[in-house]
């Protein structure tokens, strides 16, 4: 479901350029398992945001589903992604003048699904914010704003979900219903998933674990049946 050839990524010019990525190359096979671990600055947020899209390679190219995101316009990138990505933000990135609800319809409403407000309550409601739905980013805690940019994240069903640092801001007792629920979203839906993580009990439960450090994939391991 994802492919990646010799990824490079460099910000700046001239003296102040800084490559963030050399030369990765990645494959991800559909309904697969994947954590992204290591040392901050190593390059994992940025890899993540090429991998889904959102941001443009020095060089290399990233294909999902077949198709080569650096070949299409931005309208055919954001089409493609609307259909087959998830992605949950470091910081969420949830719309502030819409409230929990609103932002976990946007994916719907992209795609052109109304009607689908009971759903999205209920895929709120399994996040534990059944009680937040008319609350808007800045009235809930960076926990609850996490739930919410989770929710959003797959309630199109997307074949591959990425997500950076999604028990980051949260804590044990509200971590492990997040956790379960995205693999459960794995084992059910057949979503793969890409997890960029600090924590090593997420890390873990993935099928894979690939290790970066400065820029490059420096080891790569599989755990045990799950
Ligand atoms: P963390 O675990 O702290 O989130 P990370 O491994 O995800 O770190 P990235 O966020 O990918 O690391 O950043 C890698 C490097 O790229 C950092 O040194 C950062 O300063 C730099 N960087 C990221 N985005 C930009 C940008 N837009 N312009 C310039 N430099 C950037």
């Amino acid at each position: 479901v994802l492919e990646v050839r010799g990824l490079r990524k460099t910000y700046g010019s001239g003296d102040r350029e800084l490559t963030v990525l050399k030369e990765i190359d990645l494959q991800l096979a559909a309904g697969d398992t994947c954590a992204i671990i290591g040392p901050s600055g190593s390059g994992k947020t940025t890899l993540l945001g090429l991998c889904a899209g959102l941001d443009d390679a020095s060089a290399g190219s990233v294909l999902l589903d077949g198709q080569a995101v650096e070949a299409l316009s931005q309208d055919a990138r954001a089409a493609l992604r609307n259909r087959l990505v998830g992605f949950v933000f470091q910081n969420f990135q949830l719309i502030p003048t819409l409230t929990a609800l609103e932002n976990v319809l946007v994916p719907l409403e992209l795609r052109g699904e109304t009607g689908r407000r009971k759903d999205a309550e209920a895929i709120l409601g399994d996040v534990g914010l059944s009680k937040r739905l008319g609350h808007y980013p800045l009235q809930l805690s960076g926990g609850e704003q996490q739930r919410v940019a989770l929710a959003r994240a797959f309630i199109h069903r997307p074949k591959i979900l990425f997500a950076d640092e999604p028990t980051g801001n949260l804590d044990a007792e509200t971590s492990a219903p997040i956790v379960d629920m995205l693999f459960r979203l794995n084992r059910e839906a057949g979503t793969a998933l890409v997890l960029v993580t600090h924590d090593p009990g997420l890390a873990a439960k993935a099928r894979r674990v690939i290790k970066m450090g400065a820029g490059t994939i420096i080891s790569e391991e599989e755990n045990g049946a799950l």
